[in-house]
């Protein structure tokens, strides 16, 4: 598969494009950025052939059989829309969209013309959260009753742009870290949150957008999810705390871009560390995404799973502003 990037980002250069170049027949033919020196420094520095600010010119390639978009988050929209109507198949960063109703458009824009698109949620691809679902899923806990999602941890310096100071860009910790705990929530628990309650902060880090987030949710289940976000905690260590009527599951360090972190499963019995799958999660990523355009199954995440995602930080956000709990119906009559 032959990909163009949208975006002369930090996440293609640091993971993505190894993670498609570690696939078999897997390159990258171009990269479009705004601006035409920044595409060039990108192209060079990566080793990409083709570097352009018009995205048309990349488009029409006919060799490129896919588009990976890491712009800013209120660019996804319109590049996808445009990279679907040239046919090609899309992987979009999350957050997908600005809004829900954008959100929409691109999926249903992609299944009319018969492409695929997915969302890269990485985490719902790491062997860790895999092995935490298997065991839910084996019944070692029981009956889940409550999932504890800590996530606040520090933004490393080179990313402390757009997202501390643009909300016209999706910056925010919601729309940047809110979303990965809904697709990873979702995941494990196989089911999605009927309503949310949150607050939001500046701790300190951020102008105009938030930098921290607590938030309840209910799932449809009845579980009981709480997700602390925050871009402004030097000693912060991220987790997943799930808690069963049999057991619990302890893992920390596992929200994370590499395959790292230690899963403890407490049971009657005593406690069992639980060893998982260390394969680069954006190789996963890729993998299922090329699987997914031979056979249209997929397990990792697609333009749902990102739409699921985006509405639960919009409610989130909703709710700390408005002060009022909101019921998510993902666009379907109450
Ligand atoms: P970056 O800030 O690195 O890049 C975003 C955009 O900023 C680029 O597309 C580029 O614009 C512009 N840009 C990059 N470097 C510079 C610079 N030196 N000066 C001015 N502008 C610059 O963003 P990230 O890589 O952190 O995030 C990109 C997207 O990926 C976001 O949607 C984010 O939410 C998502 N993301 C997802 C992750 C995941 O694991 N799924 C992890 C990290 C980010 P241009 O398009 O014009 O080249």
């Amino acid at each position: 598969m032959n990909w163009a990037l949208i975006g002369a980002s930090t996440i293609a250069s640091q993971f993505m494009i190894p993670a498609m170049r570690a696939q078999a027949g897997g390159s990258v033919g171009w990269v479009v950025s705004g601006s035409e020196a920044r595409a060039k420094e990108f192209a060079a520095a990566n080793q990409v052939p083709n570097a352009t600010t018009d995205m048309a010119q990349a488009l029409a390639d006919p060799s490129v059989d896919a588009v990976y978009i890491s712009s800013t988050n209120e660019k996804h929209h319109a590049q996808a829309m445009a990279a679907i109507a040239a046919g090609k198949h899309v992987l979009c960063e999350k957050p997908l969209a600005m809004s829900l109703a954008d959100a929409r458009q691109m999926i249903d824009a992609a299944a009319s013309a018969g492409v695929y698109f997915a969302t890269n949620h990485h985490l719902r691809c790491a062997g860790s959260i895999r092995a935490m679902r298997a065991l839910i899923d084996a019944g070692e806990i029981g009956e889940v009753r409550s999932v504890r999602v800590f996530h606040a941890v520090h933004l490393p310096e080179h990313l402390r742009g757009w997202r501390l100071d643009n909300p016209g860009a999706g910056g925010g910790v919601v729309l940047d870290m809110t979303v990965h705990d809904t697709d990873t929530v979702r995941f494990l628990l196989r089911d999605d949150p009927v309503s949310v309650t949150a607050e939001v902060a500046n701790s300190g880090m951020s102008t105009g957008v938030e930098d921290s987030a607590m938030s309840v949710w209910t799932m449809s289940s009845g579980i009981q999810v709480f997700s602390h976000v925050s871009f402004n905690h030097p000693f912060g260590q991220s987790g997943i705390e799930i808690q069963g009527s049999k057991g619990a599951i302890h893992a920390l360090g596992v929200i994370s871009q590499t395959p790292r972190g230690d899963i403890r499963l407490m049971t009657d019995e005593g406690q069992r560390d639980i060893t998982f799958d260390t394969r680069d999660l954006y190789e996963t990523v890729l993998e299922e995404f090329y699987k997914a355009v031979q056979t249209g199954e997929h397990a990792g995440a697609t333009g749902e799973d990102g739409f699921k995602s985006l509405a639960v930080a919009l409610a989130v956000r909703a709710s700390a502003h408005t002060g009022t709990r909101q019921t998510l119906t993902y666009g379907e009559a109450a």
